[in-house]
């Protein structure tokens, strides 16, 4: 490509409001331009960027025996019913209706058309296991799209789903996918790590977030220091317990203590309005305590509830007739910094003893107020708290330490969640009916591009690793106006090309200040520079990486490059 000709308006300053370094190097390095809040056009050289990015996820999906097809952005309401995900999904969801006034959705996510694939077009266990996948624009309205392409509104997906007879499938088939990520990140050459993540809204079971460590990360990763623990925080709670008789210190006050609520009232009385995360409860059911952790779920548009001294769930209230969102948003209830109020019904059959209130990153959640003679009989007195830096690791090695991560991909075993809910069965070799067993899959490829610069840059600009490099080599004519040097230029330009090599030639006459610049700020690995010695076919090759230049005679370019 001739830079003469390239659409690349590179920018010589910051501009206003892009407030981490990938969205303001993208920016400026004529990649990426704001259409309107979390909406991007990709400009030529951005575009080719992320077609790299686009093509290890593409090879590492095909080489784990995945296969590429394209579902449609536009998605039918009724899909989304059926799993109950139109109302549980919340605001994010983007809806549109067509000419009939017919309820669509534009496709966040494709859980729904998958299994619905399925459920048309998948009959026999013979035909199982397939995984499928798709890169796709992805729609989702961001409460708070930032941070450019890092959260967009539109932002580019691959999506994986694997159908599986049994569960042992689906154990091996995300085995694979987790291979896979682990290879793309790599090849992306980002610092990244997998830590176990909440399964949500989602349902299923097991579910790993792929995350790339980088102080600008919006979630947080608690690992230890020496073992190969590592959590998102929001599912790392801890329990710590303590005999009551022998901490007399820790006496709790009283409180009153509702015994049949709504929880329009209970919400009240456990600010879940004010919660950042994390809600406990102490219930007395049958007579006995039963310690869970409650939290508002955004996507799911439920109040979860988890057990934690036992595996088993809690069921509350039924989603749809007691869960009831007032909020200022109607059908979000946020995690994170939400002010939305929560009316649900208690079963009357459970009565809450007691509450104790956390924000995810910040204090610990103390279980306070209780009685424990009164609410635990067994006379312990129990303490769910997150996990705080310097505890010791829940696997019993090491120390926790902290970490800032951004979500690059997420794996996740659904289970039959959606092949129950819309019919995704196939028949087994007895000739019974069973919902596929699936897994999705989930690599954000715009973000895992701005997380390569995020990464891979200096005060000049961007360093690309060699296999996201929009241009294997950078060839600039220092002084485009001498013929000898824009003859060579052009020469190398012409064979480095025919040799398979991407190549960028810089043909402008501009200054050379302002062409080596440019070609700092877009960060083409191996730079070729034709100057004052163009006569002797002389050449400066400079490496990005470390700004080392050698002077090479244009016979031992293949040599040297490679
Ligand atoms: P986040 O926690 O950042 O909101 P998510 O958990 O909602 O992400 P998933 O539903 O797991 O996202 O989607 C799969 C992947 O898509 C994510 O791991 C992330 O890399 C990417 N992704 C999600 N939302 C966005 C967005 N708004 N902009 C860019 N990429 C996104
Ligand atoms: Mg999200
Ligand atoms: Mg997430
Ligand atoms: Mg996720």
């Amino acid at each position: 490509m001739r830079q003469s000709s390239l659409f690349l308006p590179t920018l010589r300053d910051v501009p206003g409001g892009a407030d981490v370094i990938s969205h303001q190097l993208m920016l400026r390095a004529g990649m990426i331009r704001q259409s309107t809040a979390g909406v991007y056009s990709f400009l030529p050289f951005g575009w080719k960027a992320l077609q790299k990015v686009e093509r290890i996820v593409r090879e590492e999906m095909d080489l784990a025996g995945a296969q590429e097809m394209l579902m449609p952005s536009i998605q039918p309401a009724e899909l989304w019913q059926k799993s109950g995900r139109w109302e549980a999904y919340g605001p994010e969801l983007m809806r549109l209706k067509d000419r009939h006034q017919r309820d669509f959705a534009l496709g966040p996510t494709h859980e729904e058309v998958v299994a619905s694939l399925v459920s048309d077009d998948i009959r026999s266990y013979k035909e199982l296991p397939k995984t499928v996948y798709q890169i796709q624009t992805k729609f989702r309205d961001e409460r708070r799209p930032r941070f450019g392409i890092l959260r967009g509104r539109e932002f580019l997906m691959k999506d994986a789903y694997s159908l599986d007879k049994d569960e042992a499938g689906l154990d091996e088939s995300y085995q694979q996918m987790y291979d896979a990520y682990h290879r793309i990140f790599s090849r992306l050459n980002l610092n990244f790590r997998a830590v176990t993540a909440d399964s949500g809204a989602m349902g299923g079971k097991d579910t790993h977030e792929f995350m790339v460590l980088s102080d600008i990360g919006e979630d947080t990763i608690a690992y230890s220091d020496s073992s190969d623990y590592a959590a998102n925080i929001e599912i790392a709670a801890v329990l710590d317990t303590y005999d009551a008789a022998a901490e007399p210190a820790e006496t709790p006050e009283e409180v009153e203590t509702p015994d049949q609520k709504t929880i329009a009232e209970v919400a009240d009385f456990l600010e879940v309005a004010a919660a950042d995360c994390f809600k406990s409860l102490l219930f007395m059911a049958d007579g006995e305590p039963v310690l869970v952790v409650v939290r508002g779920d955004h996507e799911a548009n439920e109040i979860k509830v988890k057990h934690h001294l036992g595996a088993e769930e809690v069921v509350l209230a039924s989603e749809k007739e007691t869960l009831k969102v007032l909020g200022t948003e109607p059908g979000f209830i946020g995690p994170v910094n939400t002010p939305a109020e929560v009316n649900v019904l208690l079963d009357p059959a459970v009565k809450v003893v007691s509450s104790g209130v956390c924000g995810a990153n910040k204090s610990g959640m103390h279980l306070k107020n209780v009685h424990a003679g009164r609410d635990l009989s067994h006379g312990e007195y129990a303490d769910v708290r997150n996990i705080q830096e310097g505890d010791p690791s829940p696997d019993g090695t090491g120390t926790i330490c902290f970490k800032e991560g951004i979500e690059v991909g997420h794996v996740f075993k659904l289970g039959t969640k959606y092949s129950e809910a819309l019919k995704a069965e196939y028949l087994d070799d007895h000739g019974r009916a069973r919902p596929v067993v699936m897994g999705s899959y989930g690599i954000g490829v715009s973000r895992a591009l701005a997380a390569v610069i995020e990464e891979h840059h200096d005060d000049s600009g961007i360093i690309w690793p060699l296999e996201a490099a929009p241009y294997d080599v950078h060839v600039i004519a220092i002084n485009a106006k001498q013929e000898e040097q824009l003859a060579l230029a052009e020469s190398i330009y012409d064979s480095l090309r025919q040799s398979g090599m991407e190549v960028l030639l810089d043909d402008r006459t501009e200054r050379a200040g302002v062409k080596f610049k440019d070609a700092d700020l877009i960060g083409i690995p191996v730079r070729i520079q034709t100057g004052k010695r163009a006569a002797e076919n002389i050449v400066e090759v400079k490496c990005r990486l470390d700004g080392e230049v050698e002077e090479v005679h244009t016979d031992d370019l293949p040599e040297v490059i490679t």
